[in-house]
């Protein structure tokens, strides 16, 4: 295990200081400088792609293809669609004036806010601590990084490789847990991005509230996967499996639970229980690629949801291995922890109902979910779900997938999270729109000074 001691208030003030010094000498503003640094950026991903794995193995199992998909691949596309577009999104956009401002010209000028805070959790530790660096040196900020105490050797690699790759007045990581975020939260920051979990995504806000810090929350909940009647039941059955088995069902936007229309619901139970088998074989928890559970407490926690409901498939687990087995579960109480929780793991509870309106009620009775999917050939059950309901994305006939393009911008509504970011959403989220009128001096319509004869006349004909 990989030791990580708390950094000190003087130690993190310091990093703090330093970078608001650095940033003040306007370096990180030049656009060949921002491309220098995401380019020296994707070169030491590219470059240390075995070392990546390797920690995310030991941290969570994941498999190479898995870490490289949803880590070191997704980072590499979006600095190559960051470093393509950059120069559109810095020019300064010019825009209309009105008629009481002829003469005029409006500009909007993204300006980077300063020194940020990037707080990252465990279940994608790599990528989630890089996709928001991306949008932060786009848009010309300095950073400092806050990996998770849960992934440790992740953590540890992502301080060597920023080290290795960057000035610490310019990007740094610093290592641990609740102190050291607690005494980050106190610090005049510019900008938080924070993804992580509902609790602590409230006591980040609270924290940047006290200095009126602007922040983007990234947070879970539970997301809900619709498969009506008339679903292609094979490709359904695919990839909600896909979806919600990736890294172990630790995904903030894995299906949480299913809700079947119940004339398809026997078959389709079958056929999501023949897919599971196809993909990881009778006994997930013997399969070297299945992802494990981050740590006991998260191990147990999932444990305790399988007494409430009568579970129809897996179920099984090795604690030593801190592996469960992909598990369909029929809940006893919608008010039970199962389902009112975010599960976080390979446990899927299974709804049933009759008309589409049911799952509507039930969806919007509850927080608004980060994510929702729905399965379906019928354009008016699409059209009714995705306008009754608030979620912050999702997909139709798919899950995931939603988040693995840059032109989607991905973030939660409500509980789910605050802000959006991927592609040029990151580079708006870590800019300041400063809006600039320039005044013509040819002419000046005197009307409007205190003095001026006729000037309410004048103000009332342009003013409507
Ligand atoms: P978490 O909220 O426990 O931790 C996130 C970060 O906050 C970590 O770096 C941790 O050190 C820090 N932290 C923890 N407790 C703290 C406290 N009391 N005070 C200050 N800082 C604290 O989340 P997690 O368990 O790492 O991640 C799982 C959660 O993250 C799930 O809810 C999941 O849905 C969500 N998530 C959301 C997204 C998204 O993009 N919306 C992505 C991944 C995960």
């Amino acid at each position: 295990m990989v030791q990580q001691s708390e950094h000190t208030s003087e130690s993190v003030t310091a990093a703090v200081q330093l970078q608001k010094n650095f940033f003040r000498t306007g370096q990180t503003k030049s656009i060949d400088y921002r491309k220098r640094m995401l380019q020296a950026l994707a070169d030491q991903v590219r470059k240390n792609e075995k070392e990546i794995c390797y920690a995310l193995k030991l941290d969570l199992n994941k498999s190479e293809t898995e870490a490289f998909v949803t880590e070191i691949g997704f980072l590499l596309e979006e600095i190559k669609f960051t470093l393509k577009h950059l120069d559109k999104w810095m020019k300064p956009e010019k825009v209309k004036t009105v008629k009481t401002h002829i003469g005029s010209k409006g500009i909007r000028v993204a300006e980077p806010y300063g020194v940020t805070l990037i707080i990252a959790p465990w279940n994608y530790p790599f990528q989630l601590q890089l996709a928001p660096l991306i949008g932060a040196i786009a848009a010309g900020n300095t950073a400092i990084l806050k990996p998770s105490e849960l992934t440790p050797h992740t953590s540890a690699l992502l301080s060597q490789l920023i080290q290795d790759t960057f000035d610490p007045a310019y990007v740094s990581v610093l290592e641990g847990g609740v102190q050291t975020t607690s005494i980050l939260l106190d610090q005049p920051f510019d900008y938080i991005f924070f993804t992580g979990s509902v609790p602590v995504g409230k006591i980040v806000m609270e924290a940047a509230a006290k200095r009126l810090i602007p922040i983007t929350l990234e947070l879970g909940g539970k997301s809900p996967c619709i498969v009506d009647k008339t679903a292609n039941m094979e490709l359904a059955a695919k990839r909600i499996v896909f979806g919600k088995l990736i890294n172990a069902g630790q995904t903030c936007i894995a299906p949480d639970y299913l809700f079947l229309h119940t004339k398809i619901k026997e078959t389709f139970i079958e056929e999501l229980k023949k897919v599971i088998v196809d993909f990881y074989g009778d006994n997930a928890v013997e399969n070297e690629e299945f992802t494990k559970i981050v740590n006991a407490r998260h191990f147990h926690r999932l444990k305790e949801y399988l007494s409430d409901g009568t579970v129809l498939f897996g179920g099984q687990s090795d604690e030593n291995k801190l592996k469960i087995n992909p598990t369909l579960i029929i809940p006893q109480d919608l008010s039970s922890p199962l389902m009112t929780e975010e599960i976080f793991g390979p446990i899927l509870p299974i709804l049933e109902y009759d008309h589409i309106q049911e799952v509507i009620d039930f969806i919007n009775s509850r927080p608004k979910p980060l994510a929702l999917y729905l399965f379906t050939n019928r354009d008016e059950v699409e059209k009714q779900v995705t306008e009754s309901t608030s979620f912050g994305g999702g997909c139709i006939n798919d899950t995931l997938m939603h988040i693995a393009t840059p032109y989607l911008p991905f973030g939660g509504v409500g509980e789910s999270g605050i802000g959006t970011y991927h592609g040029e959403a990151s580079f708006q989220t870590f800019s300041h729109f400063k809006s600039v009128l320039k005044q013509t001096n040819r002419f000046d319509f005197s009307f409007r000074y205190p003095n001026a004869e006729n000037g309410l006349k004048m103000m009332k004909k342009l003013m409507k």
